[in-house]
C-alpha cells in the first residue's frame, strides 16, 4: 500500500489494476474471521490435563458481523481448509483496497473507465 500511485502513468495504473485483480480470490471460497486456537482444561479433576497435559488445542474461528461478534468451533479435519479459505479472503480483500486506491487515482485524473 506505499506504492506512490501519482508516479504512475494512466497506462500502469490500468496495468497495476489488471495484476490486482488476478490474485483476488475466488469469491466462493470468502469466509471472514480470525482463526485462533488454545489448550483446555475439563471439569474432571483427576483428568491429566489438571497435571499439565491439558486437551487441545481446539480451533476456533472468530466472526465478525451484524455488530457482534462470535466463535465457531472449528473440527480438526476442517482446520487446514478453514485457513486456506480464510487466508484467501484476508489476501483478496487486500487487494481489493489497493484497486480501490488504483481506481480513486484513476478518477482524480479523469481517467476511471
Ligand atoms: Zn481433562
Amino acid at each position: 500500500m506505499s506504492r506512490d500511485l501519482s508516479q504512475l502513468t494512466e497506462r500502469q495504473l490500468y496495468a497495476l489494476r489488471k495484476r490486482l485483480a488476478a490474485g483476488v480470490h475466488d469469491p466462493a471460497l470468502t469466509l471472514r474471521g480470525a482463526l485462533h486456537s488454545d489448550l483446555r482444561q475439563c471439569s474432571n479433576e483427576r483428568c491429566r490435563c489438571r497435571h499439565g497435559e491439558p486437551h487441545g488445542p481446539y480451533t476456533y474461528l472468530s466472526v465478525y458481523g451484524q455488530g457482534r461478534s462470535r466463535t465457531v468451533y472449528v473440527p480438526q479435519a476442517l482446520a487446514p481448509v478453514t485457513a486456506e479459505h480464510v487466508e484467501a479472503t484476508r489476501r483478496g480483500e487486500a487487494l481489493l483496497l489497493e484497486i480501490s486506491q488504483v481506481n480513486l487515482e484513476l478518477l482524480r485524473r479523469r481517467a476511471l473507465r
